[in-house]
């Protein structure tokens, strides 16, 4: 910053038409090198309105969903009665975790995680959680799921209301990756929502990763996922691995522990 300051010094003592470009202090600073320049809007600059203003290409029309409901365009993924669109991943049979009365479905215990029958890549991800308002136990044990994208990548689902844990395990963390910006959980037994981009990594031929996949996370609405960048899968105990993969399903997890965590809207749009 010094350095910053001190050419900003050198820029104010030189000749109005002399033009200094600050030096370079550290990465998070400005180079002449990663300086963006949009091509588009050099030369004569418009003068009427008309001259900035496009018609093509048209814009798709999507019919929004209400109170959390899928839109005209998703893909439903569980609207209340059928656990269709789910098989275990254990020995891919019908998912059969529990169904609410009240059009949510609940983890059954020990049952095992349940995972889509389609494959996706990039998605935006709506989904509603709920922990038990009977609580039980402390710290990752309590009320405990999680949403893996493409199969591998986990948003942790966790009570964390007067609960805490390791922070980058906590509710709204990509697991032992990204601390969340945010707690933004309502109170036990109340929904929750998670509305997630997901944006898959890309291999090359010989199966090394040579582009990190992102995620971006709102939970109830607040931003607690800024676009970070994957490291890779997002195990229990030790680094995070980065097998090559294209399209995988989205993951439910039972944590096995009676976590009684429920889901309801689930929608996902392909992007
Ligand atoms: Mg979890």
């Amino acid at each position: 910053m010094k350095r910053v300051l001190m050419a900003a010094l050198v820029l104010s003592i030189c000749s109005c038409n002399e033009v200094v470009k600050p030096e370079v202090a550290n990465d998070n600073e400005v180079t002449e090198s990663n300086i963006i320049v949009h091509e588009e809007y050099s030369g004569v600059e418009p003068s009427k309105p008309e001259e900035t203003e496009l018609y093509e290409p048209k814009v798709a029309v999507v019919t929004p969903g209400k109170n959390g409901s899928a839109p005209s365009d998703a893909i439903v993924l569980f609207e209340g009665t059928s656990l269709d669109a789910w098989i275990h991943v254990q020995d891919s049979t019908a998912a059969n975790w529990n169904l609410n009365d009240d059009g949510s479905m609940m983890v059954k215990d020990k049952s095992g995680n349940i995972q889509t029958k389609q494959n996706f890549g990039d998605v935006q991800l709506h989904l509603e959680w709920s922990s038990p308002a009977e609580v039980q136990r402390d710290g990752q044990n309590r009320a405990n799921s999680g949403v893996f994208l493409n199969g591998m990548y986990e948003v942790q689902i966790l009570d964390n209301n007067d609960n805490p844990t390791y922070v980058n395990g906590q509710v709204g963390s990509i697991y032992k990756q990204h601390i969340p910006l945010a707690m933004a959980s309502v109170a036990a037994g109340e929904w929750n929502t998670y509305d997630i981009i997901y944006r898959s990594p890309e291999f090359n031929e010989a199966g090394d990763k040579i582009k990190s996949g992102t995620m971006t996370v709102m939970h109830n609405g607040i931003l607690v996922q800024d676009d970070v960048a994957l490291k890779g899968t997002t195990p229990y105990i030790g680094w995070p691995k980065n097998p090559t993969h294209g399209k995988g399903p989205l993951m439910l997890q039972d944590h096995q522990d009676n976590s009684r965590v429920s889901y309801r809207n689930i929608w996902v749009r392909e992007l």
